[in-house]
């Protein structure tokens, strides 16, 4: 029994449609993922054991609201799967998305980590944590504090201008205003160990290389890393490592998100918000959230025990939707102060 066909084109729709497996036979759901899909391959095929329904599922690595928009009332797309909130709210404004209507997933996932109107959802979370050097004194930290003179020449930090570091400067500036987001930033440019750059794992290589002493980076890599997935080389600099879920003042940890809408044509749309409440549900959870060590979106879910290790993580409330809002100006801010230059 077929239970989720994965395929891997980039062909123009007429040919992928003809072609490629969507067939109208007996139930079915079509995924549009920007996500690697054997991240989620054991998932689905639990969903289709359990329902009967098949999954089809489409990587779309780019230009997923373009494609989507392009093939208009024909696109045989129901969900749309992707990672960043920014890249959900471009399918909003896209006008690929209908509103999610499903009280499962209102129980399951707080309200502000669902769209406006329900046109997307989040499926798991993952947290902008702090790399710290393992010997380091410090237990607790602010986004804030990384503006602190006294961490000069300690930070390392991947460009500003990378959707990780705009979503969290983006919160930053949602919280406290344009003025101050300029100066923090000016401030936490200051205290850069090397230029702004490379990826997140770099920050624990760089701590471990005594390059720097701290750094934001994400909670899944963390996972990635002391797991041995990652090789021996990132198991060292795992190791080297602790990790902090820093707060905003008076808030919370900055996340951001793994999520789904259903395409405003699906025509299975009935197929599609099953499987989006399998993926909210505790099995989904247990399985989605582990795949790739993040944060069950789910309350009462366990995450892996590496990311349950770091401590006890409180998601910040803001909205996410005002994140996304505010990424342009976040955008703009970082080239202001010459944050990567
Ligand atoms: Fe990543």
């Amino acid at each position: 029994m077929i239970a989720a066909r994965i395929m891997r084109y980039s062909l123009p729709l007429a040919f992928l449609a003809s072609t490629a497996g969507f067939t109208a036979s007996a139930e079915e759901v079509n995924i549009y993922t920007t996500r690697e899909p054997g991240l989620i391959e054991p998932l689905l095929k639990k969903f289709t054991e359990e329902t009967g329904i098949t999954v089809n599922t489409l990587f779309v690595e780019q230009g997923l609201a373009e494609r989507v928009a392009s093939e208009g009332d024909n696109s045989p797309a129901d969900i749309l799967m992707a990672v960043d909130v920014g890249n959900l709210v471009d399918l909003v404004d896209a006008g690929v998305t209908q509103p999610i209507v499903s009280e499962t997933l209102d129980a399951a996932v707080p309200a502000n980590l669902r769209g406006a109107d329900n046109q997307w959802t989040t499926l798991s979370l993952r947290a902008r944590v702090l790399y710290a050097d393992k010997d380091l004194d410090l237990s607790s930290f602010t986004y804030e504090e990384l503006a602190d003179p006294k961490w000069k020449g300690k930070v390392c930090i991947r460009a500003g201008q990378h959707p990780y570091n705009t979503a969290l400067i983006s919160a930053y500036l949602t919280k406290h205003g344009e003025e101050a987001t300029k100066e923090w930033l000016t401030n936490v440019k200051a205290n850069l160990a090397r230029k702004a750059g490379g990826g997140d794992r770099d920050v624990a290589r760089d701590i471990l290389g005594d390059i720097c002493d701290i750094g934001p980076a994400n909670s899944y890599y963390v996972g990635l890393m002391r797991s041995g997935k990652g090789g021996e080389e990132q198991v060292a600099w795992g190791n080297a490592i602790k990790v902090i879920l820093p707060t905003f003042e008076g808030g919370g940890t900055h996340v951001n998100i793994s999520g789904a809408a259903i395409a405003k044509n699906a025509p299975n749309k009935d197929a599609a918000v099953k499987l989006l409440e399998f993926l909210v549900s505790e099995e989904g959870q247990q399985l989605y959230a582990h795949a790739n060590y993040e944060y069950p979106v789910k309350a009462g879910v366990a995450p892996d025990e590496i990311i349950a290790a770091l401590g006890t993580l409180n998601v910040d409330s803001l909205h996410l939707d005002e994140i996304a809002a505010n990424r342009k100006k976040a955008s703009e801010l970082v080239d202001e102060v010459g944050f990567d230059g």
